[in-house]
């Protein structure tokens, strides 16, 4: 994830994690990177196409693993959820926001929406 954030520095870049659900504890051993299908400027937004993530989420299945979220990155810009982030998110998903500042990876928080995609809680990440 870090490697595919530096890489698409400074555009943002987008991916799936996909690992095991334990209880309270979701394992992402899996980063399937994803195109940014953002039309405009990639420098502040990114679009996930809605078949890229069905993909990735059969493919998860049919490894016996789960879907766990959709990772981010925020070139030169600290790892906060976003208002867009907030209204393209779904409340199901972990959203791992990656800060990359001057090409290098900083720092990443993970954000679990609420189901009126109205707030985002702080999710406790450990990397
Ligand atoms: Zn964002």
């Amino acid at each position: 994830m870090v490697a595919h954030a530096e890489a698409k520095f400074p555009n943002e870049c987008c991916g799936a994690m996909i690992g095991k659900i334990d209880g309270d504890v979701k394992h992402v051993t899996l980063a399937e990177a994803m195109e940014n299908a953002y039309a405009g400027a990639q420098g502040a937004r990114y679009e996930l196409r809605p078949e890229d993530l069905l993909a990735a989420d059969k493919a998860a299945r049919e490894k016996g693993m789960d879907l766990i979220g959709i990772y981010h990155s925020h070139p030169d810009c600290d790892a906060y959820f976003s208002k867009t982030d907030l209204q393209n998110s779904c409340p199901w998903y972990s959203f791992v926001v990656l800060s990359i500042q001057k090409g290098e990876f900083h720092h990443a928080n993970s954000w679990l929406p609420n189901f009126d995609q109205t707030d985002a809680a702080k999710e406790e990440l450990i990397y």
